[in-house]
């Protein structure tokens, strides 16, 4: 008797340990989706963005396990070269997602700067993030205070890939600046540039990036460096003239060196996808962000005034792809 009672538990319990992984073999595979998204250096904020992105996703994900509103999406955010770097790599079907700046998202949407963008019509925007003031970084004894002064100087003009590659060959050619007028242009990446200011090896360099971020820090609170203004002519007929530029001011005491504001022009990080990606892992991206939007603004200072009525409006020159579209008018946003 006793024996037949465990065996028929044993039987009872076999069936369900079958059932429970013929569950999971079936379940598990077909549900899980792999996403990445391009960002920056690891210094600068992009890298900040995808990650907090990835990071709102896995909690849904975690959340969504116990609730049972599941979407099996994992994410991952690895350091890449830039904004024009990422629009290619989506274009390309090797990124599902990546951040870029609001005038390459225009470039590469309308086709108006191929030489230095991917021409990519199916680009998609999802929101736009923080802004992005363009700064001329200048070492502590440089005595560099315009853009003229960089004539004969060492400046890093960054990686090709990065955005502000892009946007200081803009203001090269505004000022009619060739790269044989600086002693050397040099064509390090965001991680690299601040070092190499710092150890007297460049003048100066061009970032486009948020305030504050960590990049910018190493040297201005590490060696003394400074961030010009560029508010003259060329700069007020670049930002009359392009949609996507706009005139920032850096605070006085954002970092130790910035002793009054600094006014310069700039675009704005914007977070962009592919028309081929599909509406259901767009929608339930876009989703993760938005319902945890607090947790996001806390992961970085550069994140603190994300409004969503301006996320979903400004500096968007690619339509909203479908899936976000969808969420944001579940919110009434739209
Ligand atoms: N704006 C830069 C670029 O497009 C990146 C800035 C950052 O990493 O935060 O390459």
């Amino acid at each position: 008797m006793t024996k037949k009672l465990t065996y028929s538990i044993l039987a009872v319990a076999l069936v369900a340990v079958v059932v429970v992984a013929v569950f999971f073999i079936a379940e598990t595979p077909s549900k899980s989706r792999f996403i990445a998204i391009g960002t920056g250096g690891p210094t600068g904020v992009y890298f900040v963005v995808g990650n907090a992105v990835c990071r709102m996703v896995h909690k849904e994900a975690a959340e969504g396990r116990s609730s049972g509103r599941k979407h099996g999406i994992r994410c991952s955010a690895p350091s890449t070269g830039g904004s024009t770097y990422n629009i290619g790599q989506i274009a390309e079907g090797e990124l599902d997602f990546g951040v870029a700046q609001s005038d390459w998202q225009y470039h590469a949407y309308n086709g108006t700067a191929p030489e230095k963008v991917t021409d990519f019509k199916k680009l998609r925007s999802v929101f736009s993030v923080h802004p992005e003031p363009y700064q001329i970084i200048v070492g502590t004894d440089s005595g560099i205070e315009s853009w003229g002064d960089l004539k004969g100087k060492r400046f890093n003009i960054g990686n090709p890939g990065s955005g502000q590659r892009g946007t200081t060959e803009v203001l090269m050619d505004a000022y009619g600046t060739k790269a044989s007028d600086f002693a050397i242009a040099t064509e390090l990446t965001s991680t690299e540039q601040s070092k190499a200011l710092c150890d007297g090896k460049i003048d100066a360099y061009g970032y486009t990036v948020g305030v504050p971020n960590a990049g910018v820090s190493m040297a201005t609170d590490g060696c003394g460096a400074k961030i010009i203004n560029l508010k003259g002519d060329i700069e007020k007929r670049l930002v009359e003239s392009r949609s996507y530029y706009a005139f920032a001011t850096i605070p006085r005491g954002t970092y130790k060196t910035t002793d009054s504001d600094v006014t310069t022009f700039g675009v704005m990080a914007t977070f962009v996808t592919s028309a081929d990606v599909s509406e259901d892992v767009v929608y339930e991206v876009t989703r993760a962000v938005f319902e945890n939007l607090d947790d996001f603004r806390a992961l970085h200072p550069a994140f603190a005034n994300l409004d969503p009525k301006n996320m979903i409006r400004n500096a968007l020159s690619a339509p909203i792809h479908p899936g976000a579209a969808k969420y944001y008018k579940e919110k009434g946003w739209m």
